[in-house]
Parts: C-alpha cells; structure tokens; sequence
C-alpha cells in the first residue's frame, strides 16, 4: 500500500465491511465542503458574529436583535448550502445495511437532505422553529421570516430556531441514543469534530470503552486522535467519504487485502 491514507482507508473499509453495527458521529467539519464554516479556527462563525445572540438569556429578553442575526447565518447563508459526498455516502451507506445510526453535533438538516433516516440529532435543527408558549414545531418554509420575531400561527407566541441556545440542555431522546449507539458499536466513525463540546465529547471514549474500533477522518489532528482513534484518515470529509465508497462498494470483496468478507 503506497501512501498512509489509501492505507488508513483501506483499513477503514476493511472493519466496516466486518461491523454489525455502526455509528457515524458527525460534527461541523463535515458540513465545511458544503460551504458552512464550523464555530471555532481562523474561519470559524464566532470571529465574525457574537455567540451572545444564541444564549437563551439575550434570545428571550432581545428577540429582534437575536432573530436578526439568526436569519442572517441560518436561513439566508446556510439556507443555501447542499449535501457534499460525505453526506451522500453516509446515506448510501445506510441504505445498504453498512450504517445503523448517525449522531450529529450539527443543526444543517443535511443528513436529512442527503436521504439519511436514522440521525439523532444532539443540538437539535436549525430548520425547524419551535413556539415557546405551545410547543408547536414548524419547518422554516411554512414561516415568514419579514417582520421579526416570527410569531407562532396558532397562539401567537415567540418562535425560536429548534436548536439548543447556549445555556439550554441536550434533548435526552438524542442523548439516549447515543449512549446506546455507542455502547452497541462494532465502528464508530467520527468525521470532522474538534471534540471540545460537552456532553457531545463524551460519546466516542464510551464507544471505545465498550470495544467499538474508532475511525476518524479531519484534516487536522483533533482531542480525540491521540486518545481514542484507532485509524486516523487525515483529510476533508467529502474528499476521504468518496474514496472510502470507493473501496467500500467497488473492491470485490474477495479482491480486499484481509481475504475476508
Ligand atoms: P468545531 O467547529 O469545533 O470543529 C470543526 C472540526 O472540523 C475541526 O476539528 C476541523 O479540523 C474539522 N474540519 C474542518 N474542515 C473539515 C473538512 N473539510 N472535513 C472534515 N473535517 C473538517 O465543530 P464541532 O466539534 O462539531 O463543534 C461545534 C458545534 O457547533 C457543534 O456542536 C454544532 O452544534 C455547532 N455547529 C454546527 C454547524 C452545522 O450545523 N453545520 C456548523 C458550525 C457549528
Ligand atoms: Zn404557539
């Protein structure tokens, strides 16, 4: 094998052809080739926005300021954005028995667009509004976005993006699911996290700890690499999903290295 990533990737293939179960944790990296910056580095959102606009204190006593910036960022920036190859093949993956479950630390709704079904997501969905007096949910379209803050249809209470605030809690049901995905794990795909949010952060070492094989693709070294990757793919999302297809639906399975399938 001539270079460290066909290697890594080959290796990859080889323990998700094996794995009964499988768990894809993804995070704001692998929505980077669809064009949305993650929060944190050089590029990140937070060098340019204040963070305070997503904390529930200032979102409820300054609804108008916070809606404004939310609509600038979620609706009409990442509105815009579209499924990359590492969505797609995480969706193809799933359709045929190579994937059970995606965790997501992102709000994009791009698993979602990219035909995935099985996705829990931990910090909830930019794309969905939530009304605070009545607990309806609406998707974005259905709500005019004009005159801010939105107002729910029914009951006229504030709506809020369906997504957590700094200052809210995690949904339990994605929190479940993901202590379960990892403890049933065989693999345990991490793409594109630094590994700096809490509780999210957690998750990958349970997974290790129960004997999950760690896989983890970014272009840069994150928390998680020394400590729990078993096999690191160094490089953009998109770019490492597509060649890993590659070798994960092209290869005859009696062709791989391993002799095995
Ligand atoms: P992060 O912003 O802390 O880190 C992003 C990670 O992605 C880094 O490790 C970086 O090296 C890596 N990366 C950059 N380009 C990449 C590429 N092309 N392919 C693969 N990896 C790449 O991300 P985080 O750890 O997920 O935490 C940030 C939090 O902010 C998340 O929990 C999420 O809720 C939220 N967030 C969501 C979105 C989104 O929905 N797309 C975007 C930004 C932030
Ligand atoms: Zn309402």
């Amino acid at each position: 094998m001539s270079n460290p990533i066909d290697q890594a990737i080959c290796d990859a293939a080889y323990f998700l052809r094996k794995s009964a179960f499988t768990t894809a944790f993804t995070g704001a990296g692998i929505s980077v080739e669809s064009g949305i910056p993650p929060f944190r580095g050089e590029e990140g959102l937070w060098n340019k926005y204040d963070p305070k606009y997503l904390d529930i204190g200032f979102f409820l006593s300054e609804p108008e300021e916070s809606w404004q910036m939310i609509k600038q960022i979620f609706f009409n920036f990442f509105g815009a954005a579209v499924p990359n190859d590492a969505h797609l093949v995480l969706a193809r993956m799933e359709r045929h028995g190579m994937l059970q479950r995606i965790i997501t630390q992102n709000i994009d709704n791009l698993h979602q667009e990219a035909g995935s079904t099985n996705i829990f997501e931990f910090h909830g969905n930019s794309k969905k509004l939530i009304c605070l007096a009545c607990f309806r949910e609406y998707h974005y379209g259905k709500i005019s976005l004009k005159t801010l803050p939105p107002r729910c249809p029914d009951c006229s209470g504030l709506l809020k993006p369906n997504f957590v605030f700094f200052g809210e809690q995690i949904p339990i049901e994605p929190l479940n699911a993901a202590y379960d995905a990892a403890s049933r794990s065989d693999v345990f795909l991490i793409i594109g996290s630094t590994g700096e949010v809490m509780p999210a952060n957690q998750i990958p070492p349970l997974a290790k700890q129960q004997g999950a094989t760690i896989i983890e693709i970014n272009p840069e070294e994150s928390l998680y690499t020394g400590r729990v990757t078993d096999i690191f793919i160094r490089g953009k999302a998109g770019e490492m999903m597509k060649r890993l297809a590659e070798v994960l639906f092209a290869t005859p399975l009696e062709n791989n290295k391993y002799g095995v399938n």
